[in-house]
């Protein structure tokens, strides 16, 4: 019992923070909270053409995408960024629209290749869709035919600064 008695430490009681320490320390966790959603991007490629190649080579070890916190997913239903790449028809429209619908927010949409800018070499294919913005809201749009995966690393980069620069909510 006397031992007992020698190891009850008095439990310490926390200082309660004061409303103002937290409207400080916001602007902080909101840094903190942009920055680890735009390092750590569940990537889904959604290819029909030759760039998707491309694509795949910047998750290589090459140039290795994932050092900066981009990995491919393999679900929609996990993936925060939908990579598009190659011709768009109309039976692909469908396709993509769906898988757009099945990715939580915030997503972003990427748009890679001549083909899903523009129609590539089928823009004037009658079942071409031009552009894949027709069908998704895009964010970033990386011309080429074929584009190169330094284009791919540097447009997820770009992505990342701009979530990194957006609030919060
Ligand atoms: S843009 Fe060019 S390289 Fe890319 S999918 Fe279309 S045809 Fe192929």
């Amino acid at each position: 019992m006397k031992n007992q008695q020698r190891y009850l430490l008095p439990i310490p009681v926390r200082k309660l923070r004061k409303p103002e320490d937290e409207e400080a320390a916001r602007p902080r966790a909101n840094k903190a909270v942009k920055w680890a959603l735009s390092r750590s991007l569940w990537v889904l490629v959604f290819g029909t053409g030759c760039c998707a190649l491309e694509i795949m080579e910047a998750f290589t070890t090459r140039f290795d995408l994932e050092r900066f916190g981009a990995m491919m997913a393999e679900s929609p239903r996990k993936a925060d960024v939908l990579v598009i790449t190659g011709l768009i028809n109309a039976r692909v429209a469908e396709v993509i629209r769906r898988i757009y619908e099945q990715m939580p927010e915030p997503k972003y949409v990427i748009a890679v290749g001549a083909c899903s800018m523009g129609g590539g070499p089928y823009h004037d294919s009658y079942s071409s869709v031009k552009r894949a913005d027709e069908i998704v809201p895009v964010d970033i749009y990386v011309p080429g035919c074929p584009v190169r995966a330094e284009a791919v690393v540097e447009a997820i980069r770009l992505l990342q600064r701009k979530i990194y620069g957006r609030e919060v909510k």
